[in-house]
């Protein structure tokens, strides 16, 4: 076995590579961007070397630095991970030019299945059915067009070189055939260097299957079952499982027998899967899409049903020693349930999420939850690479328990700070139609808009934050003891009342007034009565627990940043809200008799404006004076109608709470107002 591994990926992948190194006492090498520097992959490798500026192009994809790495490190092999230069040849023929192993399959499958041209050609030849379809040489626009009427509509064209769910587009009539051709080339061209593209009839209610095969490289070619990964978005994969549900044993007998066929006309020799798309209305015929060479993302469903480590196996066939096991003696065990955890927003066309984290914990060690991660407290989402982030896997030994333990597993990974697509996942695993035959138009059919809007989660958060938001003023006597400078606290035994004004900043909603009511040290929104928020605080910001009618709902970590920003985090969920404190007043208060002529400072803070000189005329409620505390700007206004006579402070001052700010002298037609 190799004593020194260099990993050519980042996030998750490189994480997870790392994990089996460890156990079988393999040194690691990291190589980064100046965008990972500080990475989760980075910390855990036993050595780290920088290939370059943050763009793909500039690191992960520079073979020729990769190497330099390597040769540097001394590593003797390069794990290349998914994506990047996995299935690029440049990388296979820069390590045989260095005498570096690469852990992968041989040049030539690489190269074949690199073209979906050449794939499905080779498929046909080994007696593999494929999707109906047009692959031959002659790329004229005439010739395509007459091979689409024959195909028929709605169809596919593919990019021979695409992957990644990237250079599709489906044509539904003939009349947009030709635009959508011109639009497909320029495509191809511009993100895979090959213009060449391929058309495949559109399977109406398609199913995506898949068989693992694992080869080495003296003979030996195994499959590993099954996975279904039909939940997708956009051809891209978002939930897989193993075994697939629903599937006659005989299907899947087919399937194992076609990807074998495949993977012998390759010679296969590592790591490798084998596509299908099955028509869920056409029965049970499996048709040939593609192989990818390489580690796939949902490799993990696979290993938790078969006890095997994919990695360890693929590193023994790039030494040269034999499959461990023969294929009787694998076998499966159980249910696995894989999720993608993305760093976007599917509320909001699934746009990204980008930024530091605030706060991150994984679940505690549990049976039948894994997390493959690529993050720890310290990373930040950048723009230059794939947005997922993580992979949670629930097992069980049935597809119902596996269910159960991937959504806990969901529930207690806590991403604060960047949203993600927890939600949607989790309400996918809920949902009653995900327990039928699935269909990769899933998603399209139950969430077409993403997550279900959940206005009991939603109003959870709005409790949570806000009552953090209370708690977080730094004074016995809160932000409801005075408002415009009135000396106003609620009678023992009273609930205390403040108003908030609080915005979901990621939902660019309007500002909304919050009641919130303290009272027995608990909080409540006015309009929820019973439901009930206690705060407690720690180093990693706020913890509010949440009760209904006594039994616990859910805790919401909350915390604070620069501005009005506050994040909340429960359950898969993050948001992002904006606070404000309106008008602070309790429910018991009384009137104009209670008037004050001064104004004092609500907390301790610092002055950041002042917006009064003395002698000018105010009215009661006028915005004079801003006060920073805890990176929050609190507004403070005048307690009543009159004219400033002293202005006891300047910007800049730092002020304790109750301290004297601004006098007033009060006007004497409001006095007599009063009095009337
Ligand atoms: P990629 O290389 O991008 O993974 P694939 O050929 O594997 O490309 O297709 C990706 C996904 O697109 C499949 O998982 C499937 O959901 C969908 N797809 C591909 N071909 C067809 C088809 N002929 N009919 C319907 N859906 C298809
Ligand atoms: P899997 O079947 O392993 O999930 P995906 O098609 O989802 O494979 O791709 C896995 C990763 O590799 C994703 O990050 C995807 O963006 C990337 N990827 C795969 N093939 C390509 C390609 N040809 N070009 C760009 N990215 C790719
Ligand atoms: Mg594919």
């Amino acid at each position: 076995m190799f004593n020194r591994l260099l990993i050519a990926n980042r996030g998750e992948i490189a994480c997870r590579i790392m994990r089996s190194c460890r156990r079988l006492g393999i040194e690691t090498v990291a190589v980064y961007s100046t965008a990972d520097a500080a990475s989760r992959h980075v910390a855990e490798a036993d050595y780290a070397v920088a290939i370059g500026e943050s763009s793909a192009s500039d690191s992960y994809l520079r073979a020729d630095r990769i190497i330099a790495a390597a040769l540097s490190s001394g590593a003797q092999a390069i794990h290349p991970g998914y994506g990047f230069l996995s299935e690029k040849l440049e990388l296979i023929d820069a390590c045989h030019a260095n005498a570096i192993a690469f852990v992968g399959p041989n040049r030539r499958a690489i190269e074949t299945m690199g073209s979906k041209i050449e794939s499905k050609r080779m498929a046909r030849a080994a007696g593999v059915l494929c999707v109906p379809g047009y692959d031959e040489d002659d790329q004229t626009p005439q010739r395509l067009q007459g091979e689409a009427q024959r195909i028929g509509f709605p169809l596919l064209i593919k990019a021979s070189a695409g992957g990644g769910g990237k250079g599709m587009r489906r044509v539904d009539a003939a009349a947009d055939f030709l635009s959508m051709l011109a639009l497909a080339r320029r495509e191809a061209l511009a993100s895979f260097g090959d213009e060449r593209v391929l058309l495949e009839k559109y399977i109406i209610n398609p199913r995506h299957l898949e068989v693992q095969l694992m080869g080495d490289r003296v003979g030996g070619l195994v499959h590993l079952f099954e996975r279904e990964c039909s939940i997708q978005r956009r051809f891209q994969k978002v939930i897989e499982e193993a075994p697939a549900n629903h599937l006659p044993a005989a299907v899947a007998d087919s399937l194992y027998e076609a990807a074998l066929r495949m993977g012998r006309a390759m010679n296969y020799d590592n790591a490798g899967t084998v596509e299908f798309v099955l028509d869920a209305d056409q029965g049970d015929r499996p048709y040939f899409l593609e192989v990818n060479t390489r580690l796939q993302v949902e490799h993990a469903v696979t290993e938790m049903t078969t006890g095997i480590d994919l990695v360890e196996w693929q590193l023994r066939s790039a030494c040269g020693e034999p499959l461990p096991l023969s294929q009787e003696a694998i076998t499966r065990q159980g249910w696995a349930i894989e999720c993608r955890l993305n760093a976007e927003e599917p509320e909001h066309d699934y746009r990204a999420s980008l930024g530091p984290l605030l706060g991150y914990a994984e679940p505690a060690r549990q049976a039948g939850v894994r997390v493959d991660s690529g993050l720890h407290a310290k990373s930040e989402v950048t723009p230059y690479y794939d947005s997922m982030l993580a992979k949670v896997i629930g097992f069980g030994h049935t597809r119902t328990q596996a269910l159960d333990r991937a959504r806990a597993g969901l529930e207690q990974l806590r991403i604060e700070g960047v949203r993600t697509n927890g939600a949607l996942l989790l309400q996918i695993l809920l949902h009653p139609a995900f327990d039928d035959v699935l269909t990769t138009r899933f998603l399209e059919q139950h969430f077409p808009n993403g997550p279900h809007a959940q206005a009991l989660v939603r109003q959870q958060h709005v409790l949570a934050v806000s009552a953090a938001w209370a708690a977080s003023q730094p004074v016995t006597q809160p932000v409801w003891g005075t408002l415009r400078g009135l000396r106003l606290t609620a009678p023992a035994g009273h609930p205390a009342r403040i108003d908030l004004s609080v915005r979901d900043v990621s939902a660019a909603s309007d500002n909304e007034a919050v009641c919130l009511l303290s009272a027995d040290g608990g909080y409540e929104l006015a309009d929820v009565p019973g439901q009930r928020a206690a705060v407690q605080s720690g180093p990693d910001g706020f913890v509010v627990n949440l009760t209904q009618a006594g039994q616990n709902t859910v805790s919401v970590h909350v915390r604070g940043s620069a501005e009005q920003r506050w994040f909340s985090w429960a359950q898969g969920r993050s948001m992002v809200w904006d606070v404000e404190h309106e008008l602070e007043h309790s429910l018991h208060t009384g009137s104009a008799e209670s008037q004050d002529s001064q104004l004092s400072a609500t907390l301790p803070g610092r002055i950041s404006e002042v917006m009064l000189q003395v002698g000018q005329r105010v009215v009661a409620g006028d915005l004079v004076l801003t006060l920073e505390a805890m990176k929050l700007y609190h507004s403070l206004t005048a307690p009543l109608t009159g004219l400033v006579q002293k202005i006891h402070v300047a910007v800049g001052d730092i002020v304790s709470h109750g301290q004297l700010l601004v006098e007033f002298e009060i006007e004497a037609e409001a006095v007599d107002t009063a009095a009337t």
